[in-house]
């Protein structure tokens, strides 16, 4: 028999029992069981490298993941003691302002992702709007807000959590972004603005912002209602300006008064951060920024979270300074390239069809299964990661395209030439057992909107 101190000599006591998950434990334990507890937890948890349903970073280099873990302590709402934090927030938004294009000195703020920004950024319209109103003498009791299905989930939610009417563009098989002729019917004097998708979570394609934006000026014109549009660009915010500079999207158009991006997709940072940047102060609603006085120091704030890590904000700012444009224009255009070798390699097989080819898209591949056969995209994606461990997910499309299923591969920095072609051998290989002997996968595993929406 083991004596009493056995565990704490030889190791983990939940080698042989359960681990506490209910009701708050009693006692502690040593520190090294409780990290390995931890560790032992999350090795049969999916392996990010695998990940190709994420848009969200899984890699960053060894100085950045330095500055990050040396940064963990430093809570950023502390502007009264981290100054300098601030300040690098400030600079991360100059730069991006001056990527996007903004006619002047502008503002804007670090938030946890892109849904915080969309929530601010939403807000502020909504704002801005009621001043418009309440200047006119008209009244404010019925916003709404115009966008096409295309967008993500927390465009909806935005809609419910701040009372606002959602005029949703539906979509249909074969178009799965909107442009000017589809808002058209449902913009009036009450619309506080228009969500447009640079690279949508579906197919990574971007709304028409151009047509979008030639339509509302000429509303404005006609009618004197001037509709706003943000640009929810998530995903594309750092895809456009490196791939396709020439494409007007941005502060260029006169409509575009706020943008997003997630600093955690192409911004090649770890989650947690995200950015909202208007297009001129004055669009920010003075409103929606606190003036507190907090352990002794005004400050101004414009978020909805409060204290937060440090760490992202200066590792976002670590990638600026230490890629600029050229860095990232040469990892975008890799992944680009890795992303057009695979959609080749699929469209050679005869067995797949891509959406939308050639058009300007985030560097990813979607596709949907060609021809006849007796499975389909769920069937692909489960055999796909239970022969090779890829997750490569399936899901239908947003109303009224339900009935269109797709496969979609997202094509990141770390997914090397070597590893597109063992990619592509594996759907190849899952594809042939899968014709031998039929779809049977679970149906319940089939991953909803929400599922494919990071
Ligand atoms: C990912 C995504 C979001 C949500 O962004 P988070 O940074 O995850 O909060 C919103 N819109 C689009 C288009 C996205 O791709």
């Amino acid at each position: 028999m083991p004596g009493d101190n056995a565990e704490s000599l030889f190791g983990n006591r939940f080698l042989t029992q359960e681990v506490p998950t209910e009701s708050f434990p009693d006692g502690g334990m040593p520190p090294t069981d409780a990290m390995r507890l931890v560790a032992e937890d999350l090795a049969l948890e999916g392996d990010p490298q695998r990940n190709l349903a994420t848009f969200v970073t899984t890699w960053m280099e060894p100085e950045a993941q330095r500055i990050i873990a040396e940064n963990l302590h430093r809570n950023f709402i502390d502007h009264a003691e981290y100054p300098i934090s601030a300040d690098i927030e400030q600079r991360c938004v100059r730069m991006l302002a001056d990527l996007y294009n903004a006619p002047g000195p502008t503002t804007g703020a670090r938030t946890q992702g892109s849904s915080e920004a969309i929530m601010l950024g939403a807000l502020s319209l909504k704002w801005k709007w009621r001043q418009r109103r309440e200047a006119a003498g008209k009244p404010v009791d019925r916003p709404n807000l115009v966008f096409g299905n295309d967008v993500h989930v927390v465009w909806d939610k935005f809609c419910r959590y701040f009372d606002v009417e959602p005029r949703t563009v539906p979509l249909r098989e074969g178009k799965y972004v909107i442009g000017a002729e589809d808002i058209e019917p449902h913009v009036d004097e009450n619309t506080i603005g228009v969500a447009a998708v640079l690279g949508t979570t579906f197919t990574g394609h971007a709304d028409d912002i151009g047509g979008i934006n030639s339509f509302l000026l000429e509303l404005k014109e006609r009618e004197g209602i001037d509709v706003p549009i943000h640009v929810d660009g998530a995903s594309g915010g750092f895809v456009w300006p490196f791939l396709y500079p020439d494409s007007v999207w941005d502060f260029r158009l006169e409509q575009v008064r706020s943008i997003n991006v997630s600093g955690h997709k192409f911004g090649l940072v770890y989650p947690g951060i995200g950015w909202l940047v208007f297009r001129e102060t004055d669009d920010l609603a003075p409103d929606l920024v606190f003036e507190e006085n907090y352990l002794g120091k005004t400050d101004a704030t414009f978020t909805l979270n409060f204290s937060t890590g440090a760490s992202m904000v200066l590792a976002q700012y670590y990638n600026f300074v230490r890629y600029g444009r050229e860095g990232y224009g040469y990892i975008m255009a890799g992944m680009r390239e890795n992303a057009r070798i695979l959609a080749e390699g699929l469209k050679a097989t005869g067995d797949f069809d891509l959406i939308g080819e050639g058009e300007e898209q985030l560097p990813l591949v979607a596709f949907r299964l060609a021809g006849d056969r007796n499975f389909d995209e769920f069937d692909l994606a489960w055999q796909l990661s239970a022969e090779r461990g890829w997750m490569v997910p399936a899901y239908t499309m947003p109303p009224d395209a339900e009935e269109v299923k797709l496969m979609r591969a997202l094509v990141k920095q770390t997914l090397s030439r070597e590893q597109i072609n063992r990619l592509l051998e594996d759907i190849k290989t899952a594809h042939a057992t899968l014709t031998e002997k039929g779809g049977t996968h679970p149906r319940e595993r089939r991953q909803t909107k929400t599922g494919i929406g990071y």
